[in-house]
């Protein structure tokens, strides 16, 4: 089992001294026992094809349907009698093979796992620590002060995994999306990755990373806590059919050139901002772009590095590439063999692997690499996509800094050895020229597995001479825990670093902070400059010598000759056998975490009584109802994250945020009102206009108006995500038949439910009412609603909750 000790005792220094004296083929290592279950179960997907075949009939197969559709727990439910059309509107119900969940968004996603009773997950599972540390001075002192800041945290984790039998990634071992990478991921294989917007504060629909398991042919997808618990209870995971986008790859790529440059171009292109300037067709292709996966379409060749960078910034559901040799050369460096003869035998023999030569698309983009140029996004949005030779002009354009204050190179998807070789090729040129950055210089590798062979080959002494800091192996400055002490919040000034996102605040949290996404290579040439108008390619730097230098176009080979050094093996999880005598560490006096208790059922009656507590004027997205910020160190504590709950609201009544009156006329903030509420015993509503609960799939904007007793959210329309989210939680999501009833319920009346009860059990049949009793006047009326409710969506309402249900039938079974 984890335990914070063990990593405050021997010093992070002597457990890097450790890994060198251990060799890369220590069998512990390089035979992993449990290579058979992160095998994609290629029998059962290739039978469920056969019978995916046979429902659409001839229809060709993209790849991202070949994958999804062999994952549906039932294929005739999901694609039988819509006469092809299943793109943007079937809802698939996926059985997943793996879920992965990061440190912040894991915390609620166990507690509401452990409140089912099961003793170990459906499906293999890990958890990474990677979100809570710090990068400031570098990994050695950086980390154990981090570990320490985040003890209850980190030890909650780590014994529920071991409880239940998840794979525990201790801080310092590396980031989530890197290491699924070197273990997990594989041809084929579908799964879920926590690491969702609420914590990352991107702007995109789904997170970024999860889909870096994509460059492995694997279909990846972030979700929020609660859907990682669906695949862990084993209950089949929810998801409109995506559309597909193929972005076919012609040429090569060579000279500056990077796969992240792909990245780039393609974001810009989708977004058409640099195109058009017009923000309502980003809008629309944002919008698209929510349902939509993209395949990579015909590879040019199997020389071609797979890109390690992902169109989720711009809103895709996933992204994902065909099976070339290039997978098979990896799996077999991170020692997964077996893993790529299985991927291989089943591609040849039922062409599984890649798109059928009839498949079509909704859209193909082509990208010609060996036109493609080095492209520089931002900043704070990384769909501002300009090509490296524009940018000194965009730069005086914009009024943007002319100098550059730090650069940053690394990430969950931009540490592959071969980018750290490129870049390390650039600092030798720029050494050999007497060269030094003028600027500061970070490197955070993506998991220790990088580290300890960038470190066995030298380029971390590499860069150590070039001032270089070696963060520790987790997100740090790229999910804002860069602490930060050159510059002072409000000042504006640029920074470039080859991280996923660069919104306004995301990495130091000064929101005057420019932040320029790049390849890792042109991040460490422009550092030697420090200039933002310093074009690597074409200008030159004076050397101390007197003389004129310019870089030649970086090199560095793809995988290591020597094989990957595992570095730190106490990292390594070493099975995943379920230990159910294992305490669940929560300390009753933490602030950070507090176990759940199961809501309660919905009862044998209609609703009534039932108070509104608010009635909300405009926008209510996700983050109104449930705040980010200094909220997120509250994830694991529902109680003390609830005093979030609709701050950002605005009281149609009043036009006041966070202002609501009781029925006796005190005047309370909305979550202050609704505990007093529960006090009493009273449930409540909400009344909203459109879209509510629009924004990312935040669990918690579910959850705390369930927890503070809110029963009913009516509005005029839902973000349909949150919609499903508030029924799992047994929240009942209702609609206004006529819109202009809106205006005749007001906060403080009293309202009964109709029909609601009969609707449940029946499965989600029949009309529902609402009777209202005004507290103005007393006056009683009856308002006609709708609801979007399925059998099993009824069953989770009367339940209490998805996971009351759930774990009622586990129990069963
Ligand atoms: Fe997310 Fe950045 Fe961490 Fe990657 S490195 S998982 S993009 S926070």
């Amino acid at each position: 089992m984890y335990n914070s000790k063990q990593i405050k005792t021997p010093s992070y220094n002597r457990l890097l001294r450790r890994s060198f004296a251990t060799p890369a083929t220590n069998s512990n290592f390089s035979v992993h026992p449990e290579i058979a279950a992160r095998t994609p179960p290629y029998g059962k997907l290739i039978k469920n094809l056969t019978e995916v075949r046979r429902v659409l009939g001839t229809q060709g197969l993209t790849l991202a349907e070949k994958i999804l559709y062999s994952h549906l727990d039932n294929v005739e439910d999901a694609l039988g009698g819509r006469n092809g059309k299943v793109r943007g509107e079937a809802y698939l119900k996926l059985k997943v093979d793996r879920v992965a969940m990061q440190d912040a968004s894991a915390q609620m996603a166990l507690l509401q796992f452990m409140t089912c009773g099961l003793g170990k997950t459906a499906v293999p599972a890990s958890i990474h620590c990677d979100h809570m540390i710090v990068g400031e001075n570098g990994a050695d002192v950086d980390l154990p002060r981090s570990i320490e800041g985040n003890k209850e945290v980190f030890d909650f984790l780590g014994s529920a995994a071991k409880k239940f039998g998840i794979q525990f990634w201790a801080p310092g071992s590396g980031i989530i999306h890197q290491i699924v990478l070197e273990n997990y991921a594989a041809p084929g294989l579908m799964m879920l990755g926590t690491d969702s917007r609420e914590q990352s504060l991107t702007l995109n629909r789904w997170p970024a990373d999860t889909p870096n398991g994509g460059g492995l042919g694997a279909i990846a997808i972030g979700v929020g806590g609660a859907d990682a618990v669906d695949a862990l209870v084993d209950a089949p995971w929810e998801l409109r059919a995506p559309k597909i986008l193929g972005v076919r790859l012609e040429g090569e790529l060579s000279g500056w050139a990077t796969p992240k440059d792909v990245i780039l171009n393609l974001a810009g292109q989708l977004t058409v901002r640099n195109i058009t300037g017009l923000e309502w067709k980003l809008s629309v292709a944002r919008a698209w772009l929510q349902f939509v996966t993209w395949e990579r379409v015909y590879p040019p060749s199997d020389l071609t590095p797979a890109p390690n960078a992902q169109p989720s910034e711009v809103g895709a559901t996933t992204s994902l590439f065909p099976f070339t040799s290039k997978m098979i050369s990896y799996l077999n460096s991170t020692r997964r063999a077996p893993i790529a003869e299985a991927a291989e035998g089943t591609n040849k023999s039922h062409n599984f692997l890649r798109a059928d030569t009839n498949a079509i698309y909704d859209q193909v983009i082509t990208i010609n690499l060996s036109e493609l140029e080095p492209h520089i996004n931002g900043p704070f949005t990384p769909d501002l996509s300009t090509p490296l030779s524009k940018f000194k002009d965009a730069v005086k354009e914009n009024e943007w800094p002319e100098q550059l204050s730090a650069g940053l190179i690394g990430s969950c998807t931009n540490s592959s050895y071969q980018d750290m070789l490129r870049a390390e090729d650039l600092v030798k040129q720029a050494e050999a020229a007497g060269l030094k950055p003028k600027v500061d210089f970070f490197v955070t590798p993506g998991s220790e597995q990088i580290r300890a062979t960038l470190e066995r080959d030298e380029t971390l002494d590499v860069f150590g001479r070039a001032g270089g800091t070696v963060l520790a192996n987790a997100c740090g400055p790229c999910i804002g825990q860069w602490k930060r002490n050159d510059i002072s919040k409000g000042d504006t000034n640029a920074i470039l670093t080859s991280y996923n996102r660069n919104f306004r605040a995301r990495n130091d949290g000064n929101s005057q902070t420019m932040n320029f996404l790049a390849s890792p290579e042109i991040v460490t040439a422009m550092i030697y400059s420090g200039d933002m108008s310093f074009n690597p390619i074409t200008d030159t730097l004076p050397t101390p010598s007197g003389q004129s230098f310019k870089f030649s176009a970086p090199s560095g080979s793809e995988l290591p000759s020597q094989g990957f050094e595992p570095g730190n093996l106490a990292f390594v999880p070493s099975n995943s056998a379920p230990s159910p005598s294992t305490p669940v560490v929560v300390s009753p006096t933490s602030s950070r975490l507090a176990l759940l208790e199961p809501f309660e059922p919905f009862g044998a009656v209609d609703l009534k009584g039932l108070k509104v507590l608010l009635k909300i004027k405009g926008k209510c997205t996700t983050d109104h109802i449930s705040a980010a910020g200094s909220w997120l160190k509250y994830k694991g504590h529902l109680e003390n994250i609830s005093n979030n709950t609709l701050i950002g609201a605005m009281n149609a009544e009043t036009g006041e945020v966070n202002k609501v009156h009781d029925a006796n006329g005190d005047i309370l903030s909305i979550p202050d009102l609704a505990r007093r509420w529960k006090a009493q015993g009273v449930s409540w509503l909400v009344v909203a206009e459109n879209n509510y609960g629009e924004g990312s799939a935040r669990e918690h904007a579910a959850l705390q108006p369930r927890y503070l007793g809110g029963k009913v959210i009516l509005a005029k329309s839902f973000a349909r995500i949150h919609e499903a989210n508030l029924k799992k939680q047994g929240v009942v999501p209702l609609t206004f038949a006529d819109g202009a009833d809106y205006d005749s319920i007001g906060s403080c009346d009293s309202v009964d439910t109709v029909g609601l009860y009969d609707m449940l059990v029946s499965g989600g049949d029949g009309e529902v009412f609402l009777d209202v009793t005004r507290k103005t006047d007393g006056r009683r009326h009856r308002i006609p609603v709708k609801h979007t409710f399925s059998k099993d969506q009824a069953g989770f309402v009367l339940a209490g909750s998805a996971l009351n249900l759930l774990s009622k039938r586990a129990a069963i079974a």
